[in-house]
């Protein structure tokens, strides 16, 4: 199966970059679990991320974790930061002289990103670069590095803390993993299917045939073996229209059919009736 390994940028000891209340490492921490929960709900992947809670890693133990684990691609997830709290917008990183899949791979990022951010009002494209990082020089796979609008921008920083931002980028991200690797699929739940039900007119006469009986049922005014009285009798092997199955008293769980007989309605004994 194809291996994303996911990079939450900082951690644990090390909050990152910190600006607007804000702290690097929180954030990469929701855009990662974002896109891994987009891949994992729909698409047929092994993903791996660098932590799991907030635990400090070195940069070293993430590469090592993804090249020892065979990744096929690496996603690093960053939010930048500069001494003016002018700088602002959105970039992504890969070293230098990579091969083409890895060009490829930033041009696919870099475009999703961006086109998502835009709906949110961000419009500097700061470019697509390329970086002597650890992540991006000692991972043996694919891989980018994104730097996800700068925490110490106010207008930057106004987007960061918004949900429906962060897992909009990280869906970004997400989407462009799917797309690079050509993910297939999860098959989609079937329903379980349903008996068949046989087709019944509307208003279909439900009806019973008097069985059980020497020679007549005894047909009552109210679903009471004790206390109804005997409006009429219905002979044995006779078909009546029935209206419906009633508890009544004194019968235990066999019950009663209320049922309509020579004009007549009123209940018999259900140990009498068999529906047909
Ligand atoms: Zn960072």
């Amino acid at each position: 199966m194809v291996k994303v390994y996911w990079d939450k940028g900082h951690g644990g000891t090390d909050p990152g970059a910190v600006g607007n209340g804000l702290q690097e490492k929180v954030l990469t921490r929701k855009i990662v679990e974002y896109a891994m929960a987009f891949l994992d709900a729909h698409y047929i992947v092994e993903q791996r991320c660098s932590r799991s809670g907030d635990e400090s890693k070195t940069l070293k133990q993430r590469t090592d974790d993804a090249n020892s684990w065979g990744a096929n691609l690496l996603v690093s997830v960053h939010i930048n930061s500069a001494a003016s709290a002018s700088a602002n917008g959105f970039e992504s990183h890969i070293y230098p002289n990579a091969g083409v899949a890895t060009v490829s791979f930033q041009n696919m990022l870099h475009a999703e990103i961006m086109q998502v951010m835009r709906a949110f009002g961000v419009t500097n494209d700061r470019g697509k670069k390329q970086s002597n990082f650890h992540m991006l020089r000692e991972s043996k796979m694919v891989a980018c590095l994104t730097e996800n609008l700068f925490i110490v921008n106010a207008y930057d920083a106004n987007r960061l803390k918004q949900e429906e931002f962060l897992k909009a980028v990280g869906e970004a991200h997400a989407r462009c993993v799917l797309k690079f690797l050509g993910l297939a699929g999860k098959p989609v739940p079937q329903p379980v299917p349903t008996p068949q039900s046989v087709p019944q007119p509307a208003n279909a006469t439900r009806r019973v045939k008097i069985i059980d009986v020497s020679s007549a049922a005894i047909l009552m005014d109210k679903p009471d073996r004790i206390n109804g009285a005997n409006i009429g009798t219905i002979p044995k092997g006779a078909i009546v229209d029935m209206v419906v199955p009633v508890a009544g008293f004194n019968n235990g769980n066999t019950g009663y059919y209320k049922v309509v007989y020579n004009g007549k309605t009123g209940y018999i004994n259900a140990k009498f009736g068999q529906e047909v």
